[in-house]
């Protein structure tokens, strides 16, 4: 079971990705958690990442790709599953996530999209800020997080409705709702990933929506 997570922050991605992970028995890669490794370790990378974090802000796309890959990698070596917690955030990464996907033969199965409104993440959020101490987890950052997912992680979310492949779940309920949710819709799943052979289920080639998919000049042909 290969599965990605696209959640506003808040909604509930970390909880209900490690939930997942511990049922189907694969890795969780969650691309907040390496970033804040890299800053709690105080690498170089961590230096560099840290004012993005701060400010609420993505991170440059690159830098996130090659933890991912790596990931992916190992996950390819440890059985073929994972669950992929916070990628991808814009169209480019989208389209970067599925070419490592093509390249390595581990394309997402599901995606899973957590839906609640601002006001509940918000709520949630400064409830954790109490708790946790993130540095981001303050009203502004908060606020800045949250118009980001609206402008650019969300409208990826149509791509993969397009493609078949996604589950929209209401995550305003209690932890323990969602969670069940989520693993009776996967677990339904589960007979068709295991029986239907990936080809047959590549119905769309993502790279074919160009610039639409956050192609470059140099990875695909401009129509202008
Ligand atoms: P949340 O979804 O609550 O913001 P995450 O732990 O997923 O929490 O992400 C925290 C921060 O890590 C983001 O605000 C961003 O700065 C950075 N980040 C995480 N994933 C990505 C990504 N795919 N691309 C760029 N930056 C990212």
């Amino acid at each position: 079971m290969r599965v990605l997570m696209i959640a506003p922050p808040g909604a509930g991605k970390g909880t209900q990705g490690a939930l997942i992970a511990g049922h189907f028995d694969i890795p969780h890669i969650a691309t907040g958690e390496l970033l804040r490794d890299h800053v709690a370790r105080r690498t170089a990378l961590g230096q560099d990442i840290q004012k993005y974090l701060d400010r609420g802000e993505l991170v440059p796309d690159q830098v996130v790709l090659d933890m991912v890959r790596e990931g992916v990698v190992a996950a390819k070596a440890a059985g073929g599953g994972f669950v992929l917690d916070g990628i991808p955030r814009n169209m480019q990464q989208a389209r970067a996530l599925y070419l490592i996907g093509r390249e390595l033969e581990m394309t997402a199965d599901v995606v899973l999209h957590l839906l609640a409104d601002d006001g509940e993440l918000m709520r949630r959020l400064l409830a954790r800020a109490a708790l946790e101490h993130r540095s981001d987890d303050t009203t502004d950052i908060i606020a800045q997080r949250l118009a980001l997912y609206h402008e650019v992680t969300s409208p990826i979310v149509s791509w993969y409705r397009d493609r078949g492949i996604l589950v929209s779940v209401d995550a305003m309920r209690s932890a323990d709702e969602v969670g069940r949710e989520i693993l009776t819709a996967l677990e339904a799943m589960r007979p068709l990933l295991d029986h239907v052979p990936a080809h047959a289920r590549l119905s769309i080639d993502l790279t074919s929506l160009g610039d639409a998919f956050g192609a470059t000049d140099s990875t695909a042909g401009k129509t202008d």
